[in-house]
């Protein structure tokens, strides 16, 4: 699909307090104020006042994980890993991911999250059920050679990208090594020059578990982020999902090469990971930050308004200092303000025409501050609209064709021995 043509005005949506409208062209916003209004004869949504607002960014996830969803709960990362998702993952079809992709997309659709950055199988099916869905994602597909196999996977990843690079402009590329003990060094730095020589995101899990620091140190005689930054790895357009177990000085290794952490607070707590992101201090250090919902399998949901709540409150606890993380700034993070490489979308004429509409006269936001009721109060539920390049992918709270998505979804599950 490519980016929408025809015009679409929204009108009497509510911004910043104001009655506005917006009109979108070409997939742009072409204007937002309170003159604009609709031609005659074009796409017209009336919002009876509903609340406008930029869409979300969900800066880490599998999306396919979907068909996960409640398979292997409450164990510990690597048993998790080694004796859920693994055997399973090794008899995946690309038709398994188009479908468990086709699936998250929807439900992210209908939790206002338009733009994701995704590490899973097959990322060229990934890539198709995106632009079927008519999403936004960076999308790479997981390297590791821990046991052996580093060329064929560079031939894969090589692949990966050149199948990538057809798509529209939905679809950005990374290349997402899985994390620093699944990929060997030589991997890693092969990964950090062949990113940048195709323009493409580095995206890795790292410093998920305090296990992980301590191998590192002792394989390779430094801290995770040392060690990355030796490699070559860490620049402006690192991705580094987690980072629990961040010391101060890698904060500010990370801010000095300008690479971006995504925060995933609810994996990380069902995980059990043993702290959270050091957000406080990432804060000071000046650290671009995203927050993210990991995978299906770990989370479960992939409502990213809910966990924004998990966010400020394990923020705001492990701190205890109530006022970290306040309810604007998560907001701020929750939709790629905090993070440019993320690709947020503001809400800007020339900007893409990616935007919400809440549901109007919600109870969850009728008083008060309007970002501690989104925080605070609301969940993805909220969410009545949702557009992304002038295309309106969810209008009234339905997604078209969400029963048949879900039906091939749990027909893929179950074919691999899931649900
Ligand atoms: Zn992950």
């Amino acid at each position: 699909m490519s980016e929408g043509t025809a015009a679409l005005t929204i009108v009497d949506a509510t911004l910043d307090g104001e009655r506005i409208g917006l009109r979108c062209e070409d997939g742009l916003i072409a204007a937002l104020g309170p003159e604009v209004t609709p031609s005659p004869g074009e796409e017209t949504i009336d919002a009876a006042g509903a609340p406008l607002l930029p869409p979300l960014l969900n800066g880490h996830t599998h999306a396919a994980m979907t068909l996960f969803r409640g398979h292997g709960d409450d164990l510990p990362l690597m048993r998790w890993l080694r004796e859920k998702v693994w055997p399973i993952e090794a008899k995946l079809e690309p038709e398994d991911v188009y479908w468990g992709v086709r699936l998250a997309c929807i439900e992210m659709i209908r939790t206002g999250t338009t733009r994701f950055w995704d590490m899973y199988w097959h990322p060229a099916e990934t890539a198709r059920a995106v632009e079927d869905a008519g999403l936004r994602a960076t999308i790479g597909g997981p390297l590791f050679d821990a046991a052996g196999g580093t060329a064929e996977m560079q031939e894969t990843a090589l692949r990966n990208l050149a199948e990538l690079e057809k798509c529209g402009p939905l679809v950005e590329r990374a290349l997402a090594p899985h994390s620093i003990y699944m990929a060997s060094e030589e991997l890693l730095r092969w990964t950090a020059v062949t990113a940048a020589e195709h323009g493409a995101a580095f995206h890795i899990h790292l410093s998920e578990t305090e296990q992980e620091v301590i191998d590192c140190v002792e394989a390779h005689g430094e801290r995770p982020v040392a060690y990355l930054d030796r490699l070559g790895a860490l620049g402006p357009r690192t991705v580094l999902a987690h980072g629990v177990h961040l010391n101060e000085e890698e904060l500010e290794l990370i801010a000095e090469r300008g690479s971006t952490v995504v925060t995933n607070p609810v994996a990380n707590m069902k995980l059990a990971v043993g702290g959270a992101f050091p957000y406080p201090a990432a804060r000071r250090a000046g650290v671009a930050v995203g927050i993210g919902t990991d995978g299906a399998g770990s989370n479960n949901s992939l409502d990213l308004l809910s966990d924004l709540k998990t966010f400020a409150l394990l923020q705001k606890h492990t701190a205890n200092d109530p006022t970290v993380a306040d309810a604007a700034e998560a907001w701020r993070i929750a939709t790629g303000e905090r993070a440019p490489l993320l690709g947020a979308t503001p809400l800007q004429p020339g900007a893409p025409a990616d935007f919400l509409l809440l549901r109007p006269r919600s109870p969850e936001l009728s008083l008060g501050d309007l970002h501690a009721g989104l925080v605070y109060a609301a969940s993805g539920s909220i969410v009545d609209t949702t557009v992304v390049a002038g295309r309106v992918l969810m209008r009234g709270g339905e997604v078209p064709g969400s029963e048949e998505v879900l039906a091939r979804a749990v027909e893929r599950a179950r074919g691999l021995g899931l649900g």
